[in-house]
């Protein structure tokens, strides 16, 4: 689909801004070109205390700054409160993905993203981390409602980022610009789960910092 060809976007009740909440610019890239060829005006934040080891961590951000840079898309770096995410995982370091541990992971990061929308002004907040075919999208925006309902007047745009060709281009838009490719979702423990899978099939562990997007050979 080209660029002409994008619907054009509406947020829930015509809102021309919104919060963004992305994790790493893979996934933030398709929403972000999404948006701006709508004309919605939108902040990037980001707010990932899940994100293990710290290395990983600034691998992710630091892409999604240079990608908000490129656009001039505002960004706002939160905190990396891991203590506190590792505090409310206690208990669940067993639990599968999209199981009990993800829905806390989702809710922390929510909860922190409608706080800053309710205290910024924004009408309505929304996320890029759907767009993850490995995610569970009824878990994520369970979440994201839940997160919005007790600030009046904010709004969790639950929109498919994924539909409409959405989830190709999130792979053009990574191939294009040579995103840093993470290989597994992001806390201590889905890496520990991807590495024991990769074992399992005789693989090597991943190792971090050294996976790019590239561009398909012509
Ligand atoms: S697997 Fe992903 S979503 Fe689930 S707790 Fe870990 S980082 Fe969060």
């Amino acid at each position: 689909m080209t660029e002409a060809e994008r619907p054009v976007l509406i947020p829930p009740g015509g809102a021309r801004r919104v919060l963004l909440h992305s994790c790493c610019a893979p996934c933030s890239g398709e929403v972000m070109e999404a948006m701006l060829a709508s004309g919605i005006d939108y902040t990037i934040f980001f707010y990932n205390p899940n994100i293990h080891p710290r290395r990983e961590y600034d691998l992710r951000k630091d892409e999604n700054i240079r990608f908000a840079e490129k656009h001039g898309v505002p960004f706002v770096d939160a905190d990396y409160d891991k203590d506190e995410w590792f505090r409310r995982a206690k208990g669940m370091e067993w639990e599968p993905e999209r199981g009990a541990r993800c829905t806390m992971c989702f809710d922390m990061r929510f909860d922190r993203t409608a706080l800053y929308a309710h205290e910024h002004g924004f009408p309505v907040m929304t996320s890029c981390l759907g767009i993850s075919r490995w995610k569970n999208m009824a878990q994520i925006n369970d979440s994201g409602h839940r997160a919005a309902k007790p600030y009046e007047g904010l709004s969790y745009w639950d929109f498919n980022w994924r539909k409409g060709g959405g989830a190709a281009r999130m792979i053009e838009i990574s191939k294009r610009e040579e995103f840093y490719q993470q290989e597994y979702c992001g806390c201590a423990y889905s890496l520990r789960d991807t590495n024991q899978h990769r074992r399992e099939q005789g693989r090597e562990p991943i190792r971090i910092g050294e996976l790019y997007y590239k561009e398909d050979p012509k």
